[in-house]
């Protein structure tokens, strides 16, 4: 569902990402780790068509994401640390709006039982977004890619500055999602988070993927250990 192929982006004089190579398959949960600057970011903003790469090539659901923008846009989903919504505007207004612009015309009843398998409240659903915390912003935003009826999600540290309650409530809002068949690929630095929720594990450095895990295969100690090793702090810690 989520393709890349030697995927590149260089900056004068600085190599952002180098040769991804990435798949992530229907149902499955790719969890990106990596310092700050290890190319995580880049890696999603090529996903999602806000750059493009000087080399190689990224495809979702088939198309390829620079050539077929428009197109790619309608079947994915994306939440970054901080969604953009309308401070002003209810929950069923945004998801309203947001929707729309995917093209589906949802009733409220509709708008309404998205929010509420998002896990939202319903005494939230017409309280303005202004008044919600971090965690309900997320769940809206859950909600906008279950209304989309999103193939692939694309998350960039979703659960940055979550309390552990959230963070796990929005784990298993994308256990719910893989269940449908939902490509995932998140970006973060939540050891805990990406192990509890993952079916695969990546580490990045220097704009490179050094390392691949199946999540069933590592225990939450090896993957510490491996991202340490990889960050190159071994002889710190021993
Ligand atoms: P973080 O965990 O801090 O979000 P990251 O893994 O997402 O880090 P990126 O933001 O992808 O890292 O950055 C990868 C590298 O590319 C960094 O060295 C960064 O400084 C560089 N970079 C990113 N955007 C630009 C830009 N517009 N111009 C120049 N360099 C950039």
């Amino acid at each position: 569902m989520i393709h890349t192929n030697n995927l590149t982006k260089r900056y004068e004089g600085q190599v952002a990402l180098d040769r991804l190579n990435l798949t992530v398959k229907e149902g499955d949960i790719f969890c990106l780790l990596g310092a700050n600057g290890a190319g995580k970011t880049t890696t999603i903003n090529l996903l999602l068509g806000f750059i493009a790469p000087t080399e190689g090539s990224a495809s979702i659901d088939g198309m390829n994401v620079f050539e077929s923008n428009k197109a790619t846009k309608k079947v994915v989903a994306y939440i970054p640390e901080n969604l953009m919504l309308y401070p002003s505007l209810t929950a069923v207004e945004n998801l309203d709006y947001f929707s729309g612009i995917a093209g589906k015309k949802l009733s409220t009843s509709q708008l309404e039982a998205f929010l509420a398998e998002a896990g939202l409240q319903k005494e939230a659903f017409r309280k303005r977004i202004s008044t919600f915390s971090k965690g309900m912003r997320q769940k809206v935003g859950i909600a906008i890619a279950l209304a989309k009826d999103a193939k692939a999600l694309l998350l960039d540290e979703p659960t940055s500055g979550l309390d552990p309650k959230a963070s796990n409530e929005f784990g298993q809002l994308l256990q719910k999602l893989r269940e449908k068949g939902v490509a995932t690929l998140m970006a973060t630095h939540d050891l805990f988070r990406a192990k509890e929720v993952a079916t695969h594990i990546g580490i990045m450095k220097d704009g490179q993927l050094k390392q691949q895990f199946t999540a069933n295969d590592i225990s939450l100690s090896e993957l510490e250990k491996a991202y340490l090793d990889t960050m190159d702090y071994k002889e710190k810690v021993s």
